[in-house]
């Protein structure tokens, strides 16, 4: 440094001024890259904080392949998820999920799959976007990326699934480019995707019951209140069954537990065939189901519960050890059907399931094997 500057004052002060001018451009270079790191990392933090506060398995998924502009922006980005059981599809489709609409919303139902797009590593993938290795993950693109980062999503060392950022810019996304950014933010995503699916899986269990997969009691309460509300004000009818299986002690009795299980599972699933997907169906409890079916008069509920009973009585059971045998079902209707925004009695629902319960008491001293229905009420306060 000292060689460099003792031939003549002017010289000395123009390398220094030069020197100067260096360090001034370094340091604000520096300046600019950690406020750009800065303001990249609050717009990170802001997503993460955003999928943190969220409780829905869908608002999740909307939140990272539609991030709000404020938080973090991508040309193009895609979310797969390894789903070999097809739960997640099931938990989203139930959340209203209209996949068609969601093209950035990719399933792997494979581990084959998977690890074709990461070989062993577990590490971000980032470089050239090659069509046939990658075009599964932007098919929907407006424009295929020049560069792509495929971070992957690892929960206890497996991958359950990959964000894929696009950007048009082939420099953005290659080698040896920082991706510290990223890889913290996809770790905070694959924990909320992992306790999402968590959640939703405690939530289901709570509430289904584990012999016929429908829906248990715990469910067919919370909904009731929810229709019986609904109802009140859009004075539109509300009809509920309590469908009994006859004489299910000697199905027992005869064949076992075991075949008595059986029944009930084929039965539960006979019911669910009859209903829209929008009717609630649950194990009341036993040998007892219920249903509640939301806009639907008397005369239309007891033609469903009609065609319930007569698909229960013509059904063959069929075991290994003994010969076909029949059942039947009995089944009680009742009918709630208010002007709109009626005051509703606090204990509506519960009413509306008594009248059922008192007509089905009246269909087995009638015989068994048939549907009565206690025809339409409406329960106001005063
Ligand atoms: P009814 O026609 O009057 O309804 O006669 P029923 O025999 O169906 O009625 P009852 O209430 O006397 O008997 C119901 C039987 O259902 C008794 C109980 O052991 C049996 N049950 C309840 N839950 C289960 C279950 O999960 N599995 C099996 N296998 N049996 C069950
Ligand atoms: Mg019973
Ligand atoms: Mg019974």
């Amino acid at each position: 440094m000292l060689a460099a500057i003792d031939h003549s004052h002017e010289g000395m002060s123009k390398e220094l001024q030069a020197y100067n001018r260096l360090l001034k451009q370094r340091l604000s270079d520096f300046m600019a890259e950690a406020r750009n790191n800065e303001y990249k990392l609050r717009r990170f933090q802001a997503l993460e904080l955003k999928l943190v506060s969220l409780n829905s398995l869908r608002e999740l998924v909307e939140a990272i392949i539609l991030p709000d502009a404020s938080t973090v922006s991508w040309d193009e980005v895609s979310l797969l998820l390894f789903d070999p059981e097809y739960e997640v599809k099931r938990i989203l489709d139930d959340e209203g999920v209209a996949f068609d609409n969601v093209p950035e919303l990719i399933f792997a139902t494979s581990l084959k799959e998977m690890h074709e797009l990461y070989n062993a590593s577990l590490f971000p993938l980032l470089g050239d976007y090659r069509a046939t290795k990658h075009a599964k993950l932007f098919s929907h693109a407006r424009k295929k990326p020049a560069s792509i980062a495929l971070l992957p999503l690892v929960r206890y060392g497996r991958l359950i699934g990959s964000l894929n950022i696009g950007s048009y810019d082939a420099d953005r996304f290659v080698r040896g480019v920082r991706t510290d950014f990223l890889e913290h933010f996809v770790a905070v995503v694959a924990i909320c995707i992992e306790n999402g699916i968590n959640l939703e899986r405690l939530k289901r269990q709570g509430l289904t019951d584990t012999l016929t997969s429908i829906n248990n009691r715990r469910f067919f309460d919370q909904r009731m209140k929810e229709e019986v509300e609904s109802a009140g004000r859009s004075g539109k009818p509300l009809s509920c069954m309590l469908l009994d299986v006859d004489h299910f002690k000697k199905v027992n009795d005869t064949y076992g537990h075991q075949v008595g299980d059986l029944v009930l599972r084929e039965v539960a699933a006979l019911i669910r065939t009859q209903l829209r997907g929008s009717d609630v169906l649950s194990r009341y409890g036993g040998e007892e189901f219920s249903t509640l079916l939301a806009n639907t008069g008397g005369e239309e509920a007891v033609e469903v519960a009609e065609r319930i009973r007569r698909s229960i009585a013509d059904h063959i059971f069929k075991t290994d050890e003994f010969p076909p045998f029949n059942v039947t079902i009995s089944i009680g209707v009742a009918t709630m059907k208010c002007a709109a925004n009626s005051k509703l009695e606090p204990r509506a629902g519960h009413n509306l399931i008594g009248q059922a319960d008192k007509v089905l008491y009246d269909a087995k001293a009638g015989g068994r094997n048939r549907v009565t229905h206690a025809g339409s009420f409406c329960l106001t306060q005063g």
